[in-house]
């Protein structure tokens, strides 16, 4: 097996090797590292409701009350009341008739698509879209089109050449993980329509964040809830655990009967669930955190673009820096640690070769002046690294 410590030695070599970091302590705005604080600038937290105490409070209620495993899948005996009582608050957050949970949304996503799709049909993609549609895509065995990003008079071709096959379906970050940008929602669902293809989109970033009322990205753009079958997760801003799929009843139950990934698995914890009840609780009932995280998103947006460092309008959370070599991504992102933020270079293949960059996230819960810090410490660290 020498072709373990091959691979290795070649991922250290160009700068490519992951490894863990280890946080003490509940994650939140600041978050500490061997015995230091720094500001945390890389978590999908974006509401800061990780460490909320409601949750925590909601958990071990659940804990006491029904204890910390369920011993069996969702259709054995490990179906409880409140898996039930979060799928119908999943459904009326996202407007839909009825919602399935998953372990994670990478299994949402893994079971879904292939359950939808399979040899004699096309599933078609954004080119950057997340990595767990990818593998769903893999999965499934159909034929897989790729569009180039969120331009969906490319993908109205795409699915013109796919005509033949027996199903179309489309899947698409609705925002997109690495440079937080919001897919062309209103435009993707009219060449679906006018093409007779399914439409999926992941709103792993825009549930609880995009919209007036935290509903997402339909929200965002004023759509009225249709036919487009809503994937998500409540590990980012719920603040929780858990993938779901939400659409219509009879797509649920279909998920229900040929979806992998939800039949052969154990069904989520009662804490877990308690917890994803109270974050969508507070996602609805408490505008607060959602306002100043937009407010924290402006002045990022100001302070970036009066530097120069950043293409355009923000209206997520999620920034990206592009720094471009990874040894420079590196270099920059050792710098922001030394000087008290956590803010990660993001290489490939997560990014092509040559545009790695800082992925940059902001909480509702950083203050003006951390923020404000961030931006001086990046522009220092620019500066020795690019263009001294
Ligand atoms: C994080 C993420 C997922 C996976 O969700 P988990 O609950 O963390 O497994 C799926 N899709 C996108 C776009 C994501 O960013």
């Amino acid at each position: 097996m020498d072709f373990l410590r091959e691979t290795l030695d070649d991922l250290a070599r160009n700068g490519l090797l992951r490894e863990t970091r280890c946080i003490d302590g509940p994650q939140g705005p600041v978050v500490r590292i061997a015995g230091r604080s720094v500001v945390c600038l890389c978590s999908n937290n974006y509401l800061s409701l990780a460490s909320r105490p409601e949750l925590a409070r909601a958990a071990a209620k659940a804990a006491e009350e029904c204890g910390c495993g369920t011993g069996a899948s969702r259709l054995l005996s490990g179906n409880m009341a409140l898996h039930d009582d979060l799928e119908s608050a999943i459904a009326r957050l996202k407007r839909r008739d009825a919602a399935i949970l998953f372990a994670t949304g990478y299994m949402a996503n893994v079971g879904t698509i292939p359950a939808l799709v399979s040899r004699d049909d096309a599933v078609i993609v954004d080119k950057l879209d997340h990595a767990s549609i990818i593998d769903g895509c893999r999965l499934s065995g159909a034929k897989m089109l790729v569009y180039p990003h969120c331009d969906p008079e490319r993908l109205e071709h795409v699915l013109k050449q796919a005509a033949r096959c027996r199903r179309r379906l489309v899947v698409t970050d609705s925002v997109f993980s690495m440079d937080g940008d919001v897919a062309p929602l209103p435009e993707i669902a009219d060449a679906c329509r006018r093409r007779g293809a399914m439409l999926m989109i992941d709103e792993a970033h825009a549930t609880g964040v995009l919209g007036a009322t935290g509903r997402g990205t339909e929200e965002h753009f004023g759509m009225a809830p249709s036919g487009i079958i809503v994937m998500g997760t409540l590990s980012k801003a719920a603040g929780s655990l858990g993938g779901f799929v939400t659409g219509s009843r009879d797509l649920i139950n279909y998920l229900r009967n040929l979806a992998r990934s939800f039949i052969y698995t154990t069904a989520l914890p009662p804490p877990v669930c308690a917890a994803s009840l109270e974050g969508l609780r507070l996602i609805a009932g408490d505008t607060r955190p959602r306002e100043k995280l937009r407010a924290n998103i402006e002045l990022l947006n100001d302070l970036l673009q009066s530097r120069g460092l950043s293409a355009g309008q923000n209206v997520t959370p999620i920034f990206a820096v592009r720094i471009g070599e990874v040894e420079k991504a590196m270099a920059v992102s050792r710098r922001l640690f030394a000087a008290g933020f956590l803010c990660p270079a993001i290489r490939p293949p997560t990014v092509p070769a040559g545009t790695s960059r800082l992925r940059v996230s902001l909480q509702a819960d950083h203050t003006e002046d951390q923020i404000r810090g961030f931006v001086e410490a990046l522009e220092d660290a620019r500066a020795c690294e690019i263009e001294g």
